[in-house]
């Protein structure tokens, strides 16, 4: 497999107890997504921005956005309440990065609890300049979206992305994506953050691709590899999603390059629980949200 990064013997007992990148640990420990980040700054074609980001989750629910504050008492109830959630993540509902109100929160819930694991998804688009304040707050898991490493393929991917308050469109906007990533892996692998990537198996769009991506994220050092199956909508929804046995094939292609994650549960945004076991519903109705 890929490159190995030296990660100290603190790191490794730490991601034993994340239950995404263990599958060991997702039947003992749990993880409270707070969902502080609604905009995003890219549009992929698979996406319709009504629900969640579904880079990391399922669509047909829109979680409820809270504050930074509110996201920290909610995870005081949660620690209290569910003492084997151990994981504290922003996964939407938009990009993360793309929200202030996440780097507020990672801080307020980094001083309070600095023994939980810090953890945030991304599509990558203002990964580099952001890294170092992820650092600050002990963000050691990052979740990178690639779903191509050829711009010819990228272009057929993305519509558009907004950086610095500019949109770009077609092979401009892939490329810009496409180096913006590769830069912001490259910077989190050397900050020995553990990385995993999430790519969208589309037929006939990607598939061919995707263990060229596995290889080379595995050659720069992410930990884990995530292959997520289309789900259709947009400009994809004609498309038929792989079956679960084309996913397992995909996963056995790229097993020799990366370790696969294989028990992803495609969690909500506002996720609370053990992967499959969700406890968000008791957590906010007692909350009275
Ligand atoms: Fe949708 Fe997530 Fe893509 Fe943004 S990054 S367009 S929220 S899937
Ligand atoms: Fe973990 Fe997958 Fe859920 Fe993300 S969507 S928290 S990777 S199980």
């Amino acid at each position: 497999q890929g490159k190995e990064v030296p990660y100290d013997p603190e790191q490794l007992r730490k991601i034993s107890e994340h239950p995404c990148y263990s599958d060991k640990a997702c039947h003992a420990f749990g993880r409270c997504h707070i969902p502080v980040a609604p905009k995003c700054n890219i549009q992929c074609n698979y996406c319709i921005r009504d629900f969640d980001c579904v880079n990391e989750s399922r669509p047909g629910v829109t979680s409820k956005v809270l504050s930074p504050e509110e996201s920290l008492d909610l995870v005081r109830r949660v620690v209290k309440d569910y003492p084997y959630v151990k994981v504290v993540g922003i996964a939407g509902p938009g990009e993360p990065l793309a929200n202030p109100e996440t780097f507020e929160a990672l801080r307020l819930v980094h001083e309070e609890f600095p023994h939980l694991i810090m953890c945030i998804s991304t599509n990558g688009l203002v990964l580099p300049e952001s890294i170092e304040e992820l650092a600050k707050y002990d963000v050691g898991n990052v979740t990178v979206t690639l779903n191509a490493i050829d711009p010819a393929i990228g272009e057929k991917i993305y519509s558009w992305v907004e950086y610095n308050g500019k949109k770009y469109h077609g092979r401009e906007a892939a490329e810009l994506l496409l180096s913006q990533q590769l830069k912001g892996i490259e910077m989190a692998v050397a900050k020995k953050m553990f990385v995993k990537i999430n790519t969208v198996y589309i037929p006939g769009v990607n598939d061919e691709h995707i263990p060229e991506i596995a290889k080379k994220v595995g050659e720069m050092g992410a930990f884990t590899f995530n292959v997520i199956p289309l789900i259709p909508q947009y400009k994809f929804a004609g498309i038929t999603p792989p079956t679960p046995k084309e996913k397992r094939e995909m996963q056995d292609r790229c097993a020799p390059y990366i370790k696969q994650m294989r028990h992803c549960a495609r969690c909500r945004a506002d996720a609370i629980g053990k992967l499959g076991q969700d406890v968000q519903s008791c957590v906010y109705r007692e909350q009275g949200k």
